[in-house]
């Protein structure tokens, strides 16, 4: 006698996840989100806006090369002094990277950062006279800058249209199914089509905003979410 053979039982997939295990999304539904949530997360951040401090384009460029694994509170504490003595990006140049090390060690990684910070103030020094560039083009050329640091420059200190694909902002969109993407070059992208380009600096801040102040990583507290009616992942554990 054959025996009966089992059926196979395999495992119920949530229906919003796609393979890569991210919610999957509809770029016109998306856009309508961004939409609906935009002016809620307006109202809730009114002063929503970059934690760095900084004067001009070389100072919020060195301090977003710092913030990396490092606090916003941390670098602003090191640029306080750190600004005063380094004030043109001749100066960093001139600088001993041991005194760099040195001067910046407490934001962490400080040997790779004060190489970045060195070649980067190279660079503006021999090929852009002394300035900090203006396009996202030249900007990714300077050492260490990648199009995170780029778009934060540009946003903030050049008034120019940038989206800063930060940990919160990756962790809101891919919630928020904006973009199923955990890559931030390719999140990115995606939130450049949904996200009205005029918008895209201040959309960062008050994704940024509500992802340090609600949406945390581990815990998010949905029930007192203002965008929660809008959220597909909200009260959903197996969605954060
Ligand atoms: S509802 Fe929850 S998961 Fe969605 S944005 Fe708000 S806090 Fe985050």
């Amino acid at each position: 006698m054959t025996k009966p053979t089992k059926a196979k039982t395999r495992p119920q997939r949530n229906p919003q996840r796609s393979r890569m295990g991210s919610p999957t999304v509809n770029k016109a539904e998306a856009a309508r989100r961004v939409k609906k949530i935009s002016p809620i997360l307006k109202k809730a951040y009114p002063r929503a806006k970059i934690a760095l401090e900084f004067v001009n384009p070389l100072e919020l460029l060195i301090a977003t090369i710092l913030s990396a694994q490092c606090t916003d509170a941390r670098v602003n504490m090191v640029t306080t002094d750190l600004f005063k003595k380094y004030k043109s990006a001749a100066d960093w140049v001139m600088a001993d990277i041991k005194q760099v090390e040195s001067d910046i060690k407490s934001t962490g990684f400080f040997r790779n950062k004060a190489l970045s910070i060195k070649g980067a103030c190279t660079k503006i020094v021999e090929q852009f006279d002394g300035k900090v560039p203006s396009t996202m083009e030249d900007l990714v050329t300077l050492p260490g800058v990648g199009r995170k640091t780029a778009n934060c420059v540009l946003g903030d200190a050049f008034g120019i249209p940038g989206i800063t694909c930060d940990t919160h902002v990756i962790r809101l969109s891919r919630r928020l199914a904006l973009s199923q993407n955990s890559d931030p070059v390719k999140l990115e992208f995606d939130l450049a089509e949904i996200v009205p380009k005029k918008s895209w600096t201040h959309f960062s801040h008050l994704l940024i905003s509500h992802g340090r102040n609600c949406c945390k990583a581990r815990k998010p507290n949905c029930p007192d979410c203002p965008v929660a009616e809008h959220c597909p992942a909200a009260n959903k554990p197996d969605l954060w």
